[in-house]
């Protein structure tokens, strides 16, 4: 009897292993359709809109600049309708005014600046010319700073030494970077230029991607201003300022842009 009944016992346990092992196999091939089914049902794209032409397209088909996005390479070159370029790095500083009415700007005025003077060699200072042109450099940190920390200034384009281009005013503004100044007998050179500001002295030579963004900047600058015609500072206000300086290559500049000569009236000397 015994026997008998150790027999059922046995059969009753590999009946219930064998459905065991039938159920999880079943319940691991639900989960993997599911899963199946899952990974069908498309993620939601999110939509964005080009900066420039105001086109939409998925984000994953768009070309990311900071939290702007653009239909294409073209549109990324372009300077918009606000007088924002694609590819430079948005910092809008609150130094800026209206041009007088109907006034293109036809001149493109090249300074340089440091801060601290100099000390771009040893480290990053391209936040503290970004600070001073928002008005929140930090008297604190430098005593040059508490030289210029309450001077209002501003450019539109700021070359740093690794070649970012940074917009602080809409190229349909004026920006405050030429001060007293005359070109050519036309005063007030603010009211109708662009100003450019490359990150470095008069005793150290620019870099060679300085010079590259800035041929980049100035092709589309002429693109979007056929008039334009490129000056130092030191030529629009010769008493009170040496920038770009005797390091500034014109020549290069010129080479490299291929702009014509008649747009440097003041030569391609360096000076
Ligand atoms: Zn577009
Ligand atoms: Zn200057």
């Amino acid at each position: 009897m015994l026997k008998w009944l150790l027999l059922l016992l046995g059969a009753t346990c590999f009946y219930l292993w064998l459905k065991g092992k039938k159920q999880a196999k079943f319940n691991a091939a639900q989960e993997t359709q599911t899963k199946a089914k899952q990974a069908k049902i498309p993620e939601p794209q999110a939509i964005v809109q080009c900066q420039y032409c105001r086109v939409h397209m998925p984000q994953s088909e768009a070309i990311a600049q900071e939290d702007r996005f653009y239909c294409s390479t073209e549109h990324v070159n372009c300077i918009d309708s606000q007088g924002w370029a694609g590819f430079t790095h948005w910092r809008p500083s609150p130094n800026q005014d209206h041009r007088p009415d109907g006034v293109i700007p036809d001149l493109a005025v090249i300074h340089h600046i440091s801060l601290p003077p100099g000390e771009f060699k040893d480290r990053d200072c391209t936040p503290f010319i970004v600070d001073f042109f928002q008005n929140k450099l930090n008297p604190a940190l430098h005593p040059y700073f508490q030289e210029i920390a309450d001077q209002r200034v501003s450019s539109h384009f700021l070359i740093s030494r690794k070649g970012e281009v940074i917009q602080c005013v809409s190229t349909q503004n004026k920006a405050w970077h030429a001060g007293l100044s005359s070109f050519l007998g036309r005063e007030k050179c603010n009211d109708f230029s662009i100003g450019i500001e490359l990150e470095g002295d008069n005793n150290h030579a620019f870099e060679e991607i300085q010079y590259q963004a800035l041929t980049h900047l100035s092709k589309h600058l002429q693109a979007a201003y056929p008039n334009i015609q490129f000056a130092g500072h030191s030529d629009i206000a010769p008493d009170r300022k040496t920038d770009p300086g005797i390091q500034f290559d014109w020549d290069k500049f010129q080479a490299k842009t291929q702009i014509l000569l008649d747009k440097f009236p003041y030569g391609l000397d360096s000076r």
